[in-house]
């Protein structure tokens, strides 16, 4: 009888020991599908959550928010000239360097391949673009690698309340798009017009 409970509690303690392998799996699972593998930084689907949270945070409290795209510039050049893994340093380097530089409440996210974003909780566009010059003069100043300095451009914009977030993205990039344009390593803010 002693015997048989024996191999009972065994089996029991077994079981455990699968079922909190697979919730540690689950987690693992969880963090990697919302973090970006290379820089620790949130990825889109991370990214989509804190987004709606900001959106209602805007539409219930009248709290600002607004979103800092930054692109990094010549990157291409960076990876022809030094190297695929001279060009992943960078991109390790510029997410710690515009991590320590920004607030708790924000986030940093790698947007696609060389291009991040911060959404900035709380903050009004002018503080952005505030925020953003800051970082630009940061990052152009520090040596995120020896061979080269490296600058990036930067898109401001402000969420609109009941804006679709799909059109939020769009006035950021061309913000961005504009920097480029005028000559790299500088912030553009966009406008808002309300569409009639
Ligand atoms: P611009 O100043 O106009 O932004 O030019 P650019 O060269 O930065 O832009 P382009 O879009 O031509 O090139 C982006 C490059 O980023 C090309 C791609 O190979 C590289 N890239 C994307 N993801 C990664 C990555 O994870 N690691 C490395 N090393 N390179 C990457
Ligand atoms: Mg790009
Ligand atoms: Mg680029």
């Amino acid at each position: 009888y002693s015997k048989e409970r024996a191999r009972e509690r065994h089996r029991r303690e077994e079981l455990e020991k699968i079922n909190k392998a697979l919730e540690l799996e689950k987690s693992d699972l969880e963090k990697a599908n919302k973090e970006d593998p290379l820089t620790g930084c949130l990825n889109r689907v991370g990214f989509g959550r804190l987004l709606v949270q900001a959106q209602e945070s805007l539409i219930k409290n009248g709290k600002p928010m607004s979103f800092i795209m930054l692109d990094i510039d010549h990157f291409k050049e960076v990876n022809d000239t030094y190297g695929h893994s001279v060009g992943d340093e960078v991109l390790v380097n510029l997410s710690k360097l515009v991590q320590s530089r920004i607030r708790n409440s924000d986030a940093l996210i790698r947007w696609g391949g060389e291009e991040f974003v911060v959404l900035c909780g709380n903050t009004s566009l002018q503080n952005a673009q505030y925020l953003a010059e800051k970082l630009r003069l940061n990052i152009e100043k520090s040596q995120l690698i020896k061979q080269r300095q490296v600058t990036c451009s930067f898109g401001v914009a402000e969420m609109v309340a009941g804006e679709d977030s799909k059109k939020l993205f769009e006035r950021a990039d061309k913000a961005l798009y504009a920097s480029k344009e005028g000559g790299r390593n500088r912030v553009t803010s966009a406008t808002f017009r309300k569409q009639s």
